[in-house]
């Protein structure tokens, strides 16, 4: 067995894959080590890829180069494009997932990719020389060797799961937890802080009377995830909602006092956004109903997953729950619901390159960050492999900004928020939400895929033909006239007011409720350059119409926050230097002391952002951070 490596990946999560994928394939010798290879990628929880906010993460790292979307287009057995009836900036794709063929698909992936080698095996610690990583021991006895460490532990550090009053050590469901890892990290100087989670019962499909939901049908055509898919022809599953009855209510009710969560069993913290069934009747008593959806673990797959009843309340519980909602009287419940708590590391200990702060080398990935989700320790994974690649190989590392990708602001959050219960996306996080679309990932961020060579130069030259489409029919709608002969006819027919001065067809493409498509026939010549592929009509997909909707819809948001950004980009050319003594620093409020001390942001936009940090605090910092690099790091006296 090979022992010595460039980078060694703990862990074939979502984020483990994509670390070892984007290492390899840039020529790294690589190795991925995992507790069990036959559950690479595996799906612990929900059987879907992507939603609000997640589904912009998987575009982002598709143009990257990431695998994630493209498993997700081959393994997708539902495809929806979410919150449609709001903004296209809003708009999110989902996928239902066969969660057995994406492990297939993954591993496939993995097992195949030259330069990385799979290891089966438990790390229990890790070897450092002089606070730098080199190496990791494991529980078979062989050390690994390497310059550089990717650590995506998932939720297996110190697992323990919960089911009523039985708690069984383990990282998810039939899998062992890792003891003795995140134990080797404190010895090193990480902080260790414990989280939890958790998962609703599955079901089998033929015990449940699917004629008694209504069915939740996909979106035709599937938009993909991934540019490298051209269509999806496959048929879709059909998903079903369904919701909690006042009984089941009362059957959670009565019998707390032997939910983990309330007895007291559980220390880590759960996520306020994504509670327990049990949680929400008591967060929310005046309910009389909560949703649940109903999605196959898999096409032609015996197991239904219940997306919105998670819970870890004793198995007779589970079952009563079940018998009281309809359609569900006779349900066979295959596998029990349950919560795991598990240690992670606080991410103030992580730069936003991903590297750790105590030990040099040392990259921290996906749940073991504090973060919740697929998606989330994918765009993590890709990050800290790309950049434990880039310090190997001396260059700069890769750290997109909040106005760049979503993904930014998922490594500046991590670098400034207090991370007090798993942390998930969502679009409200992006203040710059217009410009990050999911529409437009491939515009912001194919050219670093292209760059680093895990993404083809085509791909790119077509993005860039569909840029410059666009653009000139922007141009295009400007220059011409609305014809009130048709036009009017046609505003008429939407309910629009019609029109009686002049005004150009961007004017009019201006208005909410008018699409691109609506108006398209009214152009009288169709510029030359805008290639038939590029014309999909407007229907909601990423079709050249939707994108031009979003120019001219955003037209006068998108300047407003590029001015914004502008403002940012300043504060972030101030860095602070990470030895920086806060401590000395007359004037700064207790808390913003404390805060910065804690976090140590690596600019002063980063410091901005931390809660606690005022305006007033701002101002000092900057003044005193002026005088400290003036007087070439001499230390700022207290009275200063
Ligand atoms: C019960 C449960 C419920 C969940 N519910 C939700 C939810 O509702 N919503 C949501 O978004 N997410 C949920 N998740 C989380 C979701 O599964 C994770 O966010 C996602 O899988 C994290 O990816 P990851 O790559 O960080 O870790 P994981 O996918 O957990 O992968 C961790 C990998 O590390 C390996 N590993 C760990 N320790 C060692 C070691 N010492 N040596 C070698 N290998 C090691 C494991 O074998 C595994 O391959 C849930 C997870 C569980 C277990």
């Amino acid at each position: 067995m090979k022992r010595e490596f460039e980078l060694i990946v703990i862990g074939g999560g979502h984020a483990g894959c994509e670390a070892a994928l984007a290492a390899a394939r840039l020529g790294v010798d690589t190795a991925l080590v995992t507790l069990r290879t036959d559950r690479i990628a595996h799906m612990a929880c929900n059987p879907a890829v992507g939603g609000l906010a997640k589904g912009h993460l998987v575009k982002e790292i598709d143009a990257l180069g990431g695998e994630i979307g493209r498993a997700t287009d081959r393994a997708g057995i539902q495809f929806r494009m979410l919150n449609r009836a709001k903004g296209p900036a809003v708009w999110s794709p989902r996928a239902q997932v066969d969660k057995f063929h994406y492990r297939q698909i993954m591993r496939h992936t993995v097992e195949n990719q030259p330069n990385l080698s799979i290891v089966q095996a438990e790390v229990t610690g890790v070897l450092t020389d002089h606070g730098r990583f080199v190496g990791l021991k494991t529980r078979e006895g062989a050390d690994l060797i390497a310059p550089y460490c990717v650590l995506t532990g998932g939720t297996f550090l110190r697992g323990l799961m919960h089911i009523g009053e039985h708690k069984i050590q383990g990282g998810r469901e039939g899998e062992p937890a890792a003891e003795s890892l995140s134990g080797s990290l404190a010895a090193l100087g990480f902080r260790v802080g414990r989280l939890k989670t958790g998962t609703p019962p599955r079901v089998l499909r033929y015990t449940v009377d699917l004629g008694r939901f209504d069915p939740q049908r996909g979106d035709v055509p599937a938009v993909p995830f991934s540019h490298r898919t051209r269509a999806i022809h496959r048929d879709q599953e059909m998903c079903y909602l369904t919701y909690t009855t006042e009984r089941t209510h009362d059957i959670l009710r009565n019998a707390l006092d032997r939910s983990p969560l309330y007895r007291g069993d559980i220390e880590g913290i759960g996520t306020r956004y994504c509670p327990s069934i049990e949680d929400k009747i008591v967060r929310f008593p005046d309910k009389i109903r909560h949703q649940i959806f109903i999605e196959p673990e898999g096409r032609g797959h015996s197991e239904l997953y219940l997306n919105g009843i998670s819970t870890s309340m004793p198995v007779d519980v589970q079952l009563e729950m079940l018998a009281s909602i309809p359609g569900f009287e006779n349900a066979v419940m295959r596998r029990p619901g349950y919560a795991v708590e598990y240690d992670f590391f606080p991410p103030e200990q992580i730069k936003r390159t991903m590297e750790s702060k105590p030990v040099a080398g040392l990259f921290l990935a996906g749940q073991v960050n504090g973060t919740s989700g697929y998606e989330e320790a994918a765009a993590q994974g890709f990050v800290a492999g790309i950049n434990a690649v880039l310090a190997l190989r001396g260059d700069e590392p890769f750290v997109p900004g909040r106005d760049q990708a979503y993904v930014g602001v998922l490594l500046d959050d991590l670098a400034t928020k207090e991370i007090d219960e798993p942390y998930r996306m969502f679009t409200s996080r992006a203040e710059f939400r217009l410009l990050l679309r999911q529409d437009n990932a491939d515009e912001r961020l194919m050219h670093h895929g292209v760059r680093w060579g895990l993404v083809d130069e085509k791909a790119l030259e077509t993005v860039e033909r569909r840029v410059r489409s666009v653009r000139r029919m922007v141009e295009q709608l400007e220059r011409t006239p609305f014809p009130q002969e048709p036009g009017n006819e046609i505003l008429a027919a939407h309910g629009q007011e019609v029109v009686t001065k002049p005004v150009s067809l961007l004017q009019i493409l201006k208005r909410p409720g008018i699409r691109f498509a609506d108006i398209e026939p009214l152009l009288r010549s169709r510029d030359d350059h805008l290639r038939p592929e590029l014309t999909t009509p407007s229907d909601g997909s990423n079709g050249f119409g939707s994108h031009v909707e979003c120019a001219v819809k955003y037209m006068g948001y998108i300047e407003r926050q590029m001015k914004d950004i502008r403002t940012v980009r300043e504060m972030e050319r101030k860095t602070i230097p990470p030895d920086f003594p806060y401590e000395q620093i007359a004037g700064l409020s207790t808390e913003a002391r404390q805060k910065l001390l804690t976090k140590r942001p690596e600019t002063v936009s980063q410091a901005s952002r931390i809660d606690g940090v005022r305006a007033s605090d701002l101002s000092i910092l900057v003044v005193h951070l002026e005088r400290y690099r003036s007087s070439a790091a001499a230390p700022v006296p207290l009275d200063a």
